[in-house]
This record gives C-alpha cells, structure tokens and sequence, in this order.
C-alpha cells in the first residue's frame, strides 16, 4: 500500500473512535504520516499567534492528561499501522516519519510533559527499529527553555535520537508582540533557542506571511532583523524550515494576515542560503 493510500486509511479508523490525544495527520513539513500528541485537547496555549490555526484557541491552564488513555491511544495507532503494513514491502519506519509533540497548545507548558515524553520514549524502545516511527519530534514556541526540567526533558530527546522544531516568526521585539502575540523580548527567546541547540538537534521553524500595516502590506518577519538574529547561532541550528500559511487562520478575524507568494518565500529561502544556512521550504 502507499503511503498516501495507507494514510487514507488510518484516517478512516481513527475516524471511528474517540481519540483524545493522538491524531494523525498528513505532514507538509515531515513529508509524511506524522502521528501528534496533543497535550492541550482544552485549545490552551501561551502564546496566541495571528496565523494559528486552532479553533476557539484561549489562553489558559494545560490540562490535567490521562497519560494512561494518552498510551493507550498511541499503542492502538502504532498497532493498527504495523497490522497495516504488514504484508507490504515498506516497515513502519518507512512509512511514519515522526511522532510529534505539538497539538492545540504548547506542549512543554503541560507539567506532564517530561513524564509523557519518557513513557512515550520507553514504548518506542519496546518496539523493533524498523517497527519505530522515524523520529521523535518536538515542535515548541521555545517558552519554557528555562526551566530546568524542560532542559532535561530535551536531553532524553536527544538520547531517543529526536529533534526539535523551535519557533522563530520574527525580527524584533515589535514583530514578536504583532504575531505571536508575546512581550517576550527577541533577546530572551534567541537565548533559549541556544539552550536548545545544545540539549538537542533543534531547526529552526519560520512562517512567513504578510500583513496589514498601516495600509500596506509587509512580509513578517522582516529579513535584516531576522537574519541578525539569526547568523549569531548558524553553526548551532539544524537548518531552518521556512513555511507559508497554507490554511486559514483561526485567529485572524480581520483578515489582517495574508498568504505570501512562492516568490517571496523563495527570496527568503536564497538569502538564507547564500549566508551558509541550510534551509528547507514548504509553500
Ligand atoms: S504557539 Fe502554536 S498553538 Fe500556540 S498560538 Fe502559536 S501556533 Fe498556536
């Protein structure tokens, strides 16, 4: 079966129970089936970006997870893929490139999350290599790099040979308030994105879009500021993902934000290149 195909399928299962907190989905940026752990089933998060894509997204408490249901889901997923795949050509490595970390909120503001990352870690290590997804992945804001459990939870990452996608969306403190709509200053996040490079293999991950700003329309984030941001810690970073908005935001009620041109982003992507970055790009 294809990977499409299978994808296919697994979303017609998953259709027919009641998940709580695994969903597949179909990764643009994985390139993929990626299977997500959603610690905030409530929509809360820390953060509230203009190009979110939660519906109803608030802020507010993460809330208290049923790690054994949270298992139980995720062993159900895994044995329904290698059910699946069974008689095929391909193993689940193959056709899974990750279990992520993401979901309707940011997952490392949940106080379980060190604990559900070490469960998840040890049932991946109960598995064949070639019967593992291909990646444990956090997708993260980069909020609580400060904490220290959170730097221990991201060197057992690392141990699990995982990564983690830290999210940078702009080039100044103006630009970080406007969407991601945080008053963290631009400094304090560059640091805990270099705490995060050395805990774990950490891209970097950029969506660009434009919005409207007094009557014109500027592409965030703005280069110069994010290239400066950014050169400082080349030799740290991964790469740098940088994507468009391909769906509409569940936040932009006024229609503020609008989609960039592949040309655009292609713009971004060269100038990254020339300064030594490597940089993959999904419009
Ligand atoms: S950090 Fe993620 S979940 Fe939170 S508001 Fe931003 S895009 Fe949405």
């Amino acid at each position: 079966m294809e990977t499409s195909a299978l994808f296919e399928a697994l979303s017609g299962f998953v259709a027919t129970r009641e998940w709580r907190y695994i969903y597949p989905v179909w990764s643009r940026r994985a390139q993929g089936i990626s299977i997500g752990i959603n610690l905030h089933p409530n929509h809360c998060c820390n953060w509230h970006c203009v190009y979110c894509q939660v519906p109803g997204l608030q802020r507010g408490p993460s809330p208290v997870i049923d790690s054994q249901l949270l298992q139980q889901e995720l062993a159900d997923c895994l044995g329904w893929l290698t059910h699946h795949i069974h008689d095929s050509i391909y193993s689940l490595h193959d056709c899974v490139q990750d279990i992520a970390f993401a979901g309707d909120g940011e997952p490392t503001t949940s106080p379980q999350f060190a604990d559900i990352l070490d469960m998840v870690a040890h049932l991946m290590q109960q598995r064949k290599p070639h019967d593992r997804p291909a990646c444990l992945r956090l997708i993260t804001n980069g909020s609580q790099l400060q904490h220290a459990h959170i730097q221990h939870a991201l060197k057992r990452l690392h141990e699990m040979g995982g990564e983690v996608w830290f999210k940078l969306d702009a080039g100044n403190d103006g630009e970080m308030l406007a969407v991601n709509d945080t008053h963290l200053p631009l400094a304090l996040h560059l640091q805990r994105l270099q705490t995060c490079c050395t805990l774990c293999p950490t891209w970097v991950q950029t969506a660009i879009f434009s919005r409207t700003l007094h009557g014109e329309s500027v592409t965030t984030p703005t280069l110069p500021g994010y290239m400066e941001a950014l050169l400082p810690l080349k030799q740290r970073i991964s790469g740098i993902l940088l994507y468009g908005i391909a769906r509409p935001s569940q936040q932009d009620l006024r229609g503020c934000i609008q989609a960039t041109s592949e040309k655009i982003l292609e713009k971004y992507a060269s100038t990254l290149r020339t300064q030594g970055f490597r940089v993959r790009m999904f419009v």
